[in-house]
């Protein structure tokens, strides 16, 4: 089942996610319905908090992308990205190795809207899968960065709040814009 994806002016977009002491049932399914989200949406990662619960949990797939290369390391050795997706990322723990890179991100909550932004080229992560098995991993290119952005997520931080001066003033407009819209929407379903 696809989820609605909440926009930029959601206060659940600002909360930091719950870890999830156990992978129940019902998180199971949220897991399914995700994917469905995401792949639907064309993403190429989704948080909880854009379909509504503030939970340590996301999705990434970056198969579909093919202009913006993906690095994996497991073990050491490099390693297939294709093989290795999808993703789930559940109570994850991200550490920065790679020397910093500007990239072009956008966001499924950020409609239309797209900006540079500086990140580590390389992360290291832990996790625990869709079965609540840890494991780990080391990724590099968009792959590093959409773990990044989606870990961020689960903080209640937002790409635009990573964007440098100058990006953030050029997107200001548009930002400002969604926000409103958004706030209107939701005053008008109380
Ligand atoms: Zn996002």
């Amino acid at each position: 089942m696809t989820l609605p994806v909440v926009k930029f002016g959601t206060p659940v977009l600002r909360q930091k996610g719950a870890r999830i002491e156990s992978v129940t049932p019902e998180i199971a399914r949220l897991v399914v319905d995700m994917f469905e989200t995401m792949h639907h949406a064309h993403g190429v990662g989704l948080a909880a908090q854009q379909v509504g619960h503030a939970l340590q949990l996301a999705v990434i797939d970056v198969r579909g992308v093919k202009d913006r290369p993906s690095r994996l390391w497991l073990d050491g050795q490099e390693a297939s990205v294709d093989a290795f997706m999808p993703l789930v990322l559940v109570n994850p723990a991200v550490k920065a190795v790679g020397v910093r890179e500007r990239g072009p991100e956008g966001c499924l909550s950020f409609p239309e809207i797209y900006g540079e932004v500086e990140r580590p080229g390389e992360v290291e992560v832990t996790a625990l899968n869709e079965r609540g098995e840890q494991y780990h991993f080391k990724a590099g290119g968009l792959l590093a960065r959409a773990v990044q952005h989606e870990y961020d997520h689960l903080q209640g931080i937002l790409f635009i709040d990573r964007m440098d001066t100058i990006t953030r003033n050029e997107v200001r407009p548009e930002v400002d814009e969604l926000q409103a819209e958004t706030k209107s929407q939701l005053a008008s379903k109380r």
